[in-house]
């Protein structure tokens, strides 16, 4: 029997890759019925990123998403993505919330947890797969695939073995960013095919225009899973069609039995979906094979672009593209996976824009230097390593190994704002996004981040004499939003227009008229940045902690600020020595670069 079985990606990868995972569960619900009708082997419908756009974004609840697709998909398995010890999170979590996690998940209805390390550290997928077998689901180990100077089929081989011992039900191969070649997929499948018993799967990304063939090949060599999306959201840094690889197959011995022309129906449904979300369509939708180069997986490049984007700095990411490797080399070389492409993809921005590299170094980066994710695939650069920790020593045990149980902490921290156990999983997957989240929906006031298409304009707020505005109520799909446009975005190329009613009378505003009025203050209210004393950060973020306080006397150097940008931390140091008179940022403030968020005076 080598009939060839179909995991659909189109409620978790094929948006996340196209979209921002911008996909609303009201998207999803009316096709259910029909993609139930299928027959595929799963759907995969959730994972870290679904979950956080649904917190941080939607304001939907994730684990509502997911009761209610397991009602609407009675019956098809569902399938998650899950970050091994770091679950959903950035972060190790301590083994009893591991099992929590997997309990409840299990219990919400994923049939099928694909679990991976960002390292292939296979001790850090231990305690989930065992869980994962404890409720009686499906346990995929995963490879994450790349390629460097060590990974080799034999390492990749004894990964996918370990994972076997530790009781994986199956193994995939992973190929985030679209790096697999034709040639090298049916050589890594027959060496898995041949030595090991359970299952194989294959997901690989369409980036660079050899996911078909490279799924051919994999197929032909005894891989019977693989891993596609629904056409409307194929392609690009997605997935290959479904429907194609259904024709592509039809009428061979791995023929996978599906209705091509239910499967076009449930793509033209798509098809229009996708219109909605056009502001989160990813600049990479065509072919790239520059992943080739900078191994760059697609997920990682349309959050680089959008957060460059964000101030304007969208014309240097081919710079930051030729600095992740170099940085990935002075680490060790680690799959670019979560969280490690944003480790990496963090420092890798900062190198560039700070102009000197190493000048700033995120708190992940220094973690991920001792050892706190576990064992990188190659030795890492000792002087970059030393930069980061200095003397301090560097861990050899399982990171988790070091974690005190904290599922009854988290409990009391949260305390009522959590209603039931899930709540608590939102609150520790995200603590500042997951409890803002939690204390919205409280006080009944969750609202979704707009979409601005169509815009319309109703009235400005009041806003400071002969200032151009740069605070408005825009009222979309009638609901009325506050919206702030910040400095941020006033150099961005796109030629962005407003139009704005002033006193009744309704004007067209360019944002490039708005940034000759922001040059003396930015959008926060703070003073731009003109002595050297002033503090600013190199990233749009938010402010998770002032480490000092007016009046303090700080050395140029001395951490002042920490800021999170991209899901990391980064420290903000002082520039010059001197004493602190101004502090212009509260924590949990948004800020930007160029503002002046403390004033420091010789
Ligand atoms: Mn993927």
């Amino acid at each position: 029997m080598s009939r060839v079985y179909i995991t659909d990606t189109i409620l978790r990868d094929a948006h996340q890759s196209l979209i921002a995972t911008r996909m609303r569960t009201e998207d999803m619900l009316p096709v259910c019925e029909k993609l139930d009708e299928v027959g595929f082997w799963s759907l995969e419908v959730w994972g870290g990123a679904t979950f956080d756009a649904c917190v941080r974004f939607l304001k939907e609840d994730p684990w509502e998403r997911l009761h209610k697709l397991r009602h609407a998909l009675p019956n098809t398995r569902l399938q998650m993505l899950l970050r091994g010890q770091n679950l959903l999170g950035y972060r190790h979590y301590s083994d009893d919330v591991v099992r929590e996690f997997v309990r409840l998940a299990a219990r919400e209805g994923i049939d099928v947890f694909r679990i991976f390390d960002a390292l292939n550290d296979v001790r850090n997928l231990r305690v989930a797969i065992d869980a994962v077998k404890e409720h009686g689901k499906h346990a995929q180990g995963t490879l994450c695939y790349t390629v460097s100077p060590v990974h080799t089929v034999a390492m990749y081989l004894e990964q996918a073995r370990d994972m076997v011992d530790m009781g994986a039900d199956s193994i995939a191969i992973k190929d985030m960013a679209g790096l697999l070649r034709p040639s090298e997929t049916a050589r890594l499948g027959k060496v898995l095919r041949d030595h090991l018993d359970v299952p194989l799967f294959l997901h690989c990304h369409a980036t660079a225009g050899l996911a078909e063939m490279c799924q051919l090949k994999a197929v032909e060599s005894g891989c019977a899973h693989i891993d596609t999306a629904i056409s409307a959201f194929a392609g690009g840094t997605s997935h290959p069609p479904t429907e194609s690889m259904v024709v592509a197959l039809h009428g061979t011995p791995y023929d996978t039995g599906l209705d091509l022309g239910l499967l076009q129906e449930i793509s033209a449904y798509f098809a229009g979906i996708r219109k909605k979300y056009a502001q989160f369509e990813s600049e990479f939708t065509g072919v790239d094979t520059r992943v080739q180069v900078n191994q760059v997986p697609g997920g990682m490049m349309s959050n680089l672009a959008k957060q460059l984007e964000e101030q304007g700095a969208l014309h240097r990411i081919h710079e930051v593209f030729e600095e992740i490797p170099r940085v990935r080399r002075d680490l060790g070389f680690p799959p670019l996976v979560t969280p490690t492409s944003q480790i990496v993809g963090t420092q890798a921005v900062l190198n560039v824009l700070t102009g000197e590299r190493y000048k700033t170094i995120t708190n992940e980066v220094k973690r991920y230097l001792q050892g706190g994710y576990g064992h990188p695939p190659a030795p890492v650069d000792e002087a970059v390593r030393r930069k980061a920790i200095g003397q301090e020593a560097v861990i050899d045990v399982r990171p988790a190994d070091l974690l005190k149980p904290e599922l009854e902490s988290l409990k009391a921290e949260i305390g009522d704002l959590a209603e039931c156990d899930t709540d608590v999983m939102i609150y520790a997957m995200f603590p500042e996004v997951g409890k803002a989240f939690l204390s919205e929906r409280k006080a009944g006031v969750l609202k979704p981040e707009p979409l601005i298409s169509p815009l319309t304009v109703a009235a400005p707020s009041p806003v400071a004499e002969r200032i151009a505005p740069t605070e408005f109520k825009v009222s979309v799909h009638g609901e009325t939003y506050d919206v702030q446009i910040t400095g941020a975005n006033l150099d961005s190329q796109r030629n962005r227009r407003f139009y704005i009613t002033l006193d009744g009378v309704p004007q067209e505003v360019d944002l490039e008229v708005l940034s000759g009025f922001s040059r003396t203050v930015g959008a926060g209210g703070r003073p731009i940045a003109s002595k050297p004393g002033d503090v600013v950060t190199s990233m749009p973020g938010n402010i998770v902690d002032i480490l000092v306080s007016e009046g303090d006397r700080v050395a140029a150097g001395d951490g002042v600020l920490v800021t999170e940008a991209m899901k990391m931390e980064t420290q903000i140091q002082a520039p010059i020595s001197g004493t602190v008179v101004a502090i212009h940022v509260r924590k949990g403030d948004r800020v930007n670069p160029n503002e002046t968020l403390m004033e420091i005076e010789p």
